[in-house]
């Protein structure tokens, strides 16, 4: 599968001719090309972005939001074919990519419709004036996205940014281009006015002429810290607005009152899901000592009953990891945990069918015996590999919880409420489940503290973020 760029409603080559390879990450076999774009290329999407912005701002607002829903009716035609890009382009199971990534894509879309419809002025009356606060686009936006959640990402981004009234320049990550092809094809199938939305695909070289490009007023970027950083310095001189929703080290803190056999799954489902690349993943598992030898002893066992293979079967749990040298670093921490004093108590290589042997493949991996301030233990791995640690107070929980330079999310598992609130106040995070993981409600803010970034999307601080207020106060006669 060759894709193109998309820019001014024309699928099109990149100016250079240069293409990169796309590579399965289960068999380890080429699927496809895509565009390695440069400067010129981004130029020309900004143009086209910035061309298309007085028309679209203008719309009502309802008008747009049938624009967000004719795009959630044909990517919902388009379900399976979504799950199967998705997991041929990620590795992940084809359950997954079927009830994550395909059904958020589509109900973000959606949930944002009916955001933009509810949306209204806001009045502020003096006793001899009256304000008006109407949130107005604010330009062109840059909207950058990783490999891990391609489509639920990206839609996640495009739904509110244009809903708004902003013209976008995605460009998602060079490593997952499937979905956001796919994405294209339904902006195109629906004719959605040429130059609202297009895309770039390419690599960081392509991202950052995107946030420097002096014409692109916002920046929306998910990725990792350290190229976070970079997006940061590139965007702040020129003073565009930027939200960076980057890593995170997150900790699932267990109490002995807890549900064990819920707790158990929870546990698992948060530290192993998508093979541990998720952002949100409880990557250190935190337990209360005098339940530690009996939770660890069925963690394991449910840790180990994972299936692990073929991601386009129904049954798969556990999928492969994105690429060659992502499992080359996950692997490292498995070497520096041996280094840090730690004991690998299930992990290694998982045995597979010969068609998956070119595939970037490991068991999941649980470790105990690090100290809760080693590398392994507060650095973001993001794979399938977690570390394992005891405590024996709220206050020594909620210590080595806050000791990394994350701050994303984390759970907690008490039947004590109480508890688990007062706990979750206390963790330095942008979000907390107590007694579930990873259960959304898309009108809460999303984002996090610290190293795990600045600001927040979802619901109205997505629309806080893809808009500028303006305030006009009219005197009376
Ligand atoms: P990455 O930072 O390598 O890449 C993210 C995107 O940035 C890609 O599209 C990439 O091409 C682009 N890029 C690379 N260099 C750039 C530059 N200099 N300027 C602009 N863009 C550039 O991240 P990744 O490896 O694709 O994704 C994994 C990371 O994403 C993990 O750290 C994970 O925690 C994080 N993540 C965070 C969230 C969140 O909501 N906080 C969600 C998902 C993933």
């Amino acid at each position: 599968m060759r894709v193109l760029n998309y820019i001014q409603g024309k699928f099109v080559e990149p100016s250079s001719e240069n293409w990169m390879e796309n590579t399965s990450p289960s068999t380890g076999e080429i699927i496809g090309s895509l565009p390695l774009s440069g400067d010129v290329d981004v130029g020309s999407a900004v143009d086209a972005a910035r061309n298309a912005l007085p028309g679209w701002s203008a719309l009502e607002p309802s008008e747009r939001a049938d624009w967000l829903d004719r795009i959630a009716d044909c990517l919902e035609s388009k379900h399976e074919e979504i799950a199967y890009l998705e997991s041929l382009d990620t590795g992940k199971p084809i359950a997954l990519s079927r009830s994550v990534d395909a059904n958020r894509s589509v109900s973000n879309f959606r949930f944002f419709s009916g955001m933009i419809r509810e949306q209204e002025d806001e009045m502020f009356e003096m006793s001899d004036a009256t304000n008006i606060v109407s949130l107005r686009a604010v330009g062109v936006g840059a909207l950058i996205t990783p490999w891990n959640l391609p489509l639920y990402l990206l839609s996640w981004k495009v739904a509110p940014a244009i809903g708004m009234g902003n013209t976008v320049v995605c460009k998602p990550s060079e490593l997952t281009p499937l979905t956001a092809d796919l994405l294209m094809r339904v902006v195109d199938e629906v004719g959605l006015p040429p130059g609202v939305v297009n895309l770039i695909h390419g690599n960081g070289i392509a991202g950052s002429s995107l946030t420097s490009n002096p014409e692109v007023d916002l920046v929306s970027f998910t990725g990792g810290t350290s190229t976070g950083a970079k997006v940061a310095s590139a965007a702040s001189p020129q003073f565009k607005k930027v939200s960076l929703e980057l890593g995170g080290k997150n900790a699932s803190i267990v109490f002995s009152d807890c549900d064990l056999e819920k707790t158990v799954e929870g546990v698992t489902r948060a530290a192993f899901l998508n093979q541990g690349q998720v952002c949100l993943c409880g990557s250190r598992i935190l337990i209360e000592d005098s339940i530690y030898e009996k939770f660890l002893s069925l963690f394991i066992e449910s840790v180990e009953s994972m299936k692990i293979g073929n991601p386009m079967l129904e049954e798969t749990q556990l999928g492969a990891l994105i690429s060659k040298d992502h499992l080359k670093k996950v692997e490292s921490y498995v070497s520096l945990a041996l280094e840090e004093g730690g004991e690998i108590v299930t992990g290694g290589i998982p045995c597979l069918p010969k068609d998956l042997a070119g595939g970037n493949w490991m068991a999941p991996t649980v470790v105990t015996g690090l100290a809760a301030d080693s590398r392994c233990s507060t650095e973001e791995i993001f794979g399938p590999f977690v570390t394992v640690h005891r405590f024996n107070s709220e206050s020594e929980a909620v210590g080595i919880a806050n000791n990394t330079r994350y701050g994303l999310a984390g759970s907690v598992w008490t039947s004590d409420l109480d508890r688990g609130r007062r706990v979750a106040e206390n963790i330095q995070t942008g979000m907390v489940w107590v007694n579930t993981w990873l259960h959304r409600d898309l009108r809460v803010p999303f984002g996090g503290v610290k190293d795990s970034g600045v600001g927040r999307e979802g619901g109205r601080w997505s629309l806080g973020f893809f808009s500028e207020p303006l305030n006009v106060c009219l005197k009376h006669n």
